[in-house]
């Protein structure tokens, strides 16, 4: 008998049926959050409030942390603020991460979100599988165990119940079902084909091929040794400690290079350390107007901000159109010495200045604004004959 035989007979006989009438359950009675008169009613934001107040969303999905206000959008389940640093750092290829109260919501985005149910129908599906004797982080777990299991719960799916039973482990009398013994082998490998299958669909429907590449990149190395990497993920992500977080608004590029015949279809890869996040690609047009925002987690060690703008190409490996790098220390020092601060006046507290040495167009300038420390800049891309870019900043502090 095949491993997926035995896993889809055990899946007719495993508590996965119940968990699926619990889910239809949930998201019935959460379907009353999406009709009209609750559209009409009240705004995204309190809808969203709405579902947090919600039993089961009231702590952390993954430690239990009272009170979270970050949201996995693409996962569905509500977060701490030290979990969402993990959730970050894994890449939005596996978990989106908004914020409750920083974020501009809208209705789709709490739609999609009121769709998947919430903290404890969605733990029904990642956590299906975790066995009896397992230690789920608690608020004051390290952030090396909170990353680990974080990792194994939505990125190696060990404890998953999705599509389901297939992807458990086999029941073995001798071991503990999602131990990394022997056993694990064929989980991994049922894991490794699932998400082969989701590459090779990605891939196949999906015009964005610079992600196509990044899973296939992921998924063959995945393949030749998983439990290596396992290993050198987590202990990576668990050096990191995150201070804060950079609220990137990518404004606009101007006069940027032409890459295709008379023009480009123009996006912005984002990264800080290990993250990197992208905009949307806006087709023909050397001025785009993208006005995206997007949020990285800050690692203590603060690195520096790199841009880089691509022309998306759909036949051919993307093209460059030049890059930028920005020192964000300032801006990190700035909020914090101002975050106790009572001022609500505009001020200025801080200025990047615009030299021959650097690459800004004009001085990059902090100000301290309604308890928010932003920063604009505009700058002249490298290693490319023309274009400029304007963002703009905004640190916020890890209590929020
Ligand atoms: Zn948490």
């Amino acid at each position: 008998m095949s491993v997926e035989q035995m896993n889809t007979d055990r899946n007719n006989v495993s508590g996965f049926c119940l968990s699926d009438l619990l889910r239809m359950e949930a998201s019935s009675s959460c379907s009353t959050l999406t009709n009209d008169t609750d559209h009409a009613s009240c705004g995204p934001q309190q809808r969203l409030e709405n579902i947090l107040s919600e039993p089961g969303n009231g702590f952390c999905a993954d430690c239990g942390s009272p009170d979270p206000k970050w949201v996995s959008l693409s996962l569905g389940v509500f977060v701490c603020i030290k979990c969402s640093g993990v959730h970050r750092s894994m890449g939005v290829h596996i978990t989106k991460v908004l914020s409750v109260k920083l974020d501009e919501w809208t209705n789709d985005q709490v739609d999609a979100l009121v769709s998947m149910g919430g903290n404890t129908t969605r733990n029904l599906k990642y956590e299906a599988c975790l066995p009896d004797n397992y230690r789920k982080p608690k608020p004051d777990s390290s952030n090396e165990e909170r990353s680990d299991f974080i990792r194994r719960k939505y990125e190696l799916h060990q404890f998953s119940s999705s599509d389901e039973a297939l992807y458990c482990p086999l029941p073995s009398p001798s071991s503990s079902p999602c131990s990394q013994s022997q056993t694990s082998c064929s989980y991994i490998s049922s894991t490794d084909h699932r998400h082969r299958r989701n590459c090779e669909k990605q891939t196949a429907t999906s015009t964005n091929r610079f992600n196509g590449l990044g899973h296939a990149f992921r998924n063959s190395w995945r393949r030749t040794s998983e439990q290596k990497s396992t290993k050198k993920s987590n202990s990576m992500a668990g050096m990191v400690e995150f201070i804060g977080l950079i609220k990137v608004n990518v404004v606009r590029g101007t006069n940027l290079a032409v890459r295709d015949m008379m023009t480009s279809d123009p996006y912005v890869i984002l990264s800080l350390g290990n993250q990197s996040v992208k905009t949307r690609v806006i087709k023909n047009n050397l001025n785009p107007v993208w006005n995206e925002k997007l949020m990285l987690s800050i690692p203590d060690n603060v690195p520096p901000l790199k841009l880089i703008v691509y022309d998306k190409d759909t036949f051919s490996t993307d093209d460059f159109m030049g890059e930028a790098e920005i020192d964000i220390q300032p801006l990190v020092s700035a909020a914090k010495a101002s975050e106790t601060s009572t001022i609500h006046e505009p001020v200025q507290i801080g200025t990047w200045k615009a030299c021959r040495e650097n690459t800004l167009v004009r001085d990059g300038i902090i100000t301290l604004e309604g308890g928010k420390v932003k920063q604009v800049i505009a700058l002249k891309l490298q290693n490319v004959e023309r274009g400029i870019l304007e963002i703009e900043l905004e640190c916020v502090p890890l209590t929020q």
